[in-house]
């Protein structure tokens, strides 16, 4: 059970949200986003964003980094960061999707409400679908990758199997709401 909701907001909200931040750093043209170099660029840009690698002790067991949506704070792995510079697909979404979270409810403000009454809710109002659909669309830019294989998503954008897989049908299916 989610313990937040947020706003809704489509899959082509967050893939627009995605292109005008790829716009803003003169990116749009890029298949392979640079991820943590992003990390650096918001520090610098924005009070309210800040970004640490820790031990990889440091997290909880399973945990490969978390944001702390109240300060802007994510905390990354030292092994996941690692990982990222080296062009490790599964690492390299792990931080965009730590700053989806950022982006979507820090930045965005998509509202965000604690769900008291513990229902059940859709996808697209749960935080967590929107900063894996945010991470997704902003590593596999839709505009660019379009027609590409499975393989050509892997191999330009960085990204693993499975998640090239997934973009790979969302960006190539005629409907691209909150599925
Ligand atoms: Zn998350």
């Amino acid at each position: 059970m989610a313990e937040y909701i947020v706003e809704p907001k489509s899959r082509q909200d967050i893939r627009d949200l995605t292109l005008m931040l790829r716009k803003f750093l003169g990116l749009e043209n890029e298949k392979y986003f640079p991820i943590t170099e992003l990390l650096d660029v918001l520090a610098e840009i924005f009070d309210n964003f800040s970004y640490e690698i820790v031990e990889n002790n440091e997290l909880p067991f399973g945990t490969h980094a978390d944001t702390n949506t109240l300060t802007g704070h994510i905390r990354i792995r030292e092994s996941v960061y690692e990982g990222a510079c080296n062009g490790n697909g599964r690492d390299r979404m792990t931080i965009a999707h730590e700053i989806g979270h950022y982006f979507t409810i820090c930045f965005c403000g998509f509202k965000l409400e604690r769900n008291f009454t513990n229902k059940k809710i859709k996808a697209y109002r749960d935080p967590e679908w929107q900063a894996k659909c945010f991470a997704g669309e902003l590593l596999v830019p839709a505009h660019l990758m379009k027609g590409c294989s499975v393989g050509e998503i892997i191999e330009e954008c960085g990204v693993s199997y499975d998640a090239a897989k997934i973009q790979y049908k969302k960006i190539n299916s005629e409907r691209s709401d909150a599925s």
